[in-house]
């Protein structure tokens, strides 16, 4: 029986390779040094799955989606099965790669096995630090690491130098966020968001992508003084009726005080 305790951490796999840069992280032969082969062929109804027993694994990728997308997706099938080695089955769809971030469950870990293989922290920290929270950061990373603006907008608001967060929204309802580590834990985005956002309007379907841009914070949040603050918003549309917004305090002062009060409470 193999012990599943002793499951192998995407930064492990990456030393025993002796891999330090990102043009080396060549996803097909990671895998292949796992066991598991990936092919690509049209999918219907899954972007990617996975079919294992003993020692080898195939893994079927979409070969309509992006390159970035296909690699998310193949690293994703990975992580599955570096953790149910022996045994697996899974057929993912793309709601599982967009949308399951927040809850711990099979989904999330498989897309966190991806993001720490495909953006591994002590690449990522170097190229990251004391760059701006915006799309055009991220897509700089993104082209460096070739992986797609989610993914590495995750990793620039969990690992860069700057208080940020990334919120997706879906049909005009939040669908997941990631809060930065040095954000207040009360800070959670609304529902939908203000009609005074970039966003907003991208949701509707009525504008471009503007840049980033300034917002009041209570256009994202709900909390006492909102109104007098404001926050840096960068929206993109990523699909027809999905939005991802980075948001970044430029100015770290309604955070601190946000903290006061959460201590007061
Ligand atoms: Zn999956």
């Amino acid at each position: 029986m193999k012990d599943t305790s002793q499951y192998v951490t995407p930064i492990k796999l990456l030393e025993e390779l002796g891999i330090f840069d990102p043009r080396e992280i060549l996803l097909e032969a990671i895998a292949e040094h796992c066991g598991a082969t990936i092919i690509y062929e049209p999918l219907e109804g899954c972007e990617a799955r996975i079919i294992g027993f003993h020692e080898r694994a195939i893994i079927t990728v979409d070969n309509r989606a992006s390159r970035p997308r296909q690699r998310f997706s193949g690293a994703h099938e990975l992580g599955h099965w570096l953790r149910d080695r022996g045994k697996v089955a899974f057929a993912c769809t793309e709601k599982a790669f967009f949308t399951e971030w927040s809850q711990d469950n099979p989904e999330q870990r498989a897309n966190r096995f991806a993001a720490d293989l495909l953006l591994p922290e002590f690449m990522f920290c170097l190229r990251a630090a004391q760059r701006e929270v915006t799309f055009s950061t991220v897509q700089d990373l993104a082209n460096q690491f070739e992986t797609s603006l989610t993914a590495t907008a995750i990793r620039l608001v969990e690992h860069g130098s700057f208080p940020a967060m990334v919120v997706c929204n879906d049909m005009g309802k939040r669908r997941w966020f990631i809060r930065g580590p040095s954000l207040p834990a009360s800070l959670w985005p609304r529902d939908t968001p203000g009609s005074g956002t970039v966003a907003y309007d991208l949701l509707r379907g009525q504008a471009w992508n503007k840049g980033p841009l300034d917002v009041y914070a209570d256009q994202w949040f709900q909390y006492p003084n909102a109104k007098r603050h404001g926050v840096r918003e960068d929206s993109v549309r990523i699909a027809p009726h999905t939005v991802l917004t980075l948001l970044w305090w430029k100015d770290e002062r309604p955070l601190i005080e946000l903290d006061e009060l959460d201590e007061r409470e």
